[in-house]
């Protein structure tokens, strides 16, 4: 049954807006709370909706529009490849699917040199999951709590939110460890390995991979220290088990690096990708193995493939994109943006008695929330994920939104991720817009 706050909402919806909601699932929520909001254009950082509403993307959509929303040589590619031929099987080729290969091989760190691709972030886990029980014989995956890996069977069940408790029962052999960090924790980073460590040496020998976000994206942007991954590397392969990097969010800039896991410089056995992989023009999903990897497959089937593995569409996309990364000079630029976002969200932070902590690396930044000034308690709990209203937190995106910009949140964090094309002048209206936002938990906080 629509509440009465819903029954409002859903009286605001135009024509488009209230079709859109009687034929189209919303995702991730109850159908009744769903609110589509018509968009019509967008222009850099900025997007537009039917109403003329012009709002700044502080979030990058889903932590995924990397080079915003008028990358023109991407979109010419992708033109130019849908009119020359849409689609070609995946046993043919086509030079954007080669090149993008090839630049995979030269972008990802060291020698990881051959790629799957698919079409999202979960195929791309799903991939590597695949290849990772093929390569080693073995079939477990361990991953950690506080971790998205995606929503399709094996990618969710190796997901450590709350979002995986409604697709339970998982797939066997998914095995959940401690986080590097959790907020209010009294578990030290790097103890947290000695648990890993532990818990591998009690499965015997049994686990294919670990598989990690190197930062941690939709569960609250979450920064090991700079030791943390090298030393799980050494640890999975003490104990027979691949190192997996899910790049999904992390990569493309969103650390000002490349990649999430150029900031703690290790090269992983197998790096999954997608979102900024095309900068979110087309859908696109990369999984890129090292040469050992690569060369088992020569005489054991590589037995994995979509219709859609490598869609010429997809590819002349993401080619594009790898491209002005690179011709744009874009990862210093995101680089030399995150340490001005980062500063001037310390400042703002400083005003605000409901800022618990803000953390993040690049443009990939966490600002998470306290009910309790000085101290670190959530406004809600990780469950609340998975209920029905709203929190305080998206109170917080809801003023933003209202008031010219889109800001993400997970739990009791405000994910802030713009495009990595964003300027100084518009990381000043952000967080003149979040400063704003943020009275409303200080409003909601207990006395
Ligand atoms: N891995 C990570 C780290 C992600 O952040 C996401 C999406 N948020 C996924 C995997 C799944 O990607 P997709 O939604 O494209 O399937």
């Amino acid at each position: 049954m629509a509440t009465e706050d819903q029954e409002t909402v859903d009286a605001g919806l135009n024509d488009v807006e209230r079709t859109d909601k009687e034929y189209v699932f919303g995702t991730w929520a109850y159908q009744s709370e769903v609110s589509p909001t018509e968009i019509v254009g967008g222009d850099g950082v900025y997007f537009t909706d039917a109403r003329g509403n012009r709002r700044l993307d502080f979030s990058a959509q889903l932590m995924c529009s990397n080079l915003g929303h008028s990358a023109d040589r991407v979109a010419d590619a992708m033109a130019e490849q849908a009119r020359t031929g849409a689609y070609f099987a995946p046993s043919l080729t086509t030079e954007n699917r080669a090149e993008l290969g090839r630049l995979l091989a030269e972008v990802t760190p060291g020698d990881l040199s051959k790629t799957f691709f698919s079409t999202s972030g979960t195929e791309a886990v799903e991939a590597a999951i695949k290849i990772a029980r093929l390569y080693t014989g073995k079939h477990k995956i361990m991953s950690r709590y506080r971790s998205y890996h995606g929503a399709t069977y094996g990618s969710i069940s190796v997901t450590g939110d709350p979002r995986r408790l409604m697709a339970e029962p998982a797939l066997p052999g998914t095995i959940k460890a401690p986080d590097p960090y959790a907020y209010g924790s009294t578990l030290e980073p790097m103890e947290s390995l000695e648990y890993i460590d532990e818990m591998l040496m009690l499965e015997g020998d049994t686990v294919a991979a670990v598989l990690v976000e190197p930062v941690v994206g939709s569960n609250g942007i979450l920064v090991p220290p700079t030791e943390y991954l090298p030393r799980l590397k050494e640890i999975a392969h003490d104990h027979g088990a691949l190192l997996i990097c899910d790049e999904v969010m992390a990569g493309f800039g969103r650390c000002g690096e490349w990649f999430g896991s150029d900031v703690f410089d290790v090269t992983p056995d197998i790096m999954t990708m997608a979102k900024g992989l095309t900068g979110a023009y087309a859908p696109l999903g990369a999984t890129t193995v090292t040469p050992e990897i690569a060369a088992h497959f020569e005489d054991n089937m590589f037995c994995h493939g979509h219709t859609y593995a490598g869609h010429p569409v997809a590819v002349a996309a993401g080619r594009a994109a790898v491209e002005t990364y690179i011709d744009d000079d874009l990862i210093p630029h995101a680089r030399e943006m995150g340490e001005y976002l980062g500063d001037e969200l310390e400042k703002v932070a400083a005003d605000h008695p409901s800022v618990g902590e803000v953390r993040g690396v690049g443009l990939f930044r966490g600002v998470e929330l306290t009910k309790k000034e000085g101290e670190r308690v959530p406004f809600g709990e990780r469950k609340d994920k998975i209920s029905k209203g709203k929190t305080v937190v998206d109170e917080v995106s809801g003023h933003a939104w209202k008031n010219g910009m889109h800001l993400a949140n997970m739990i009791n964090t405000l994910i802030i991720a713009p495009p990595v094309v964003i300027s100084e002048d518009e990381v000043d209206e952000a967080v003149a817009i979040l400063d704003e936002a943020l009275r409303v938990s200080d409003d909601a906080m207990e006395n």
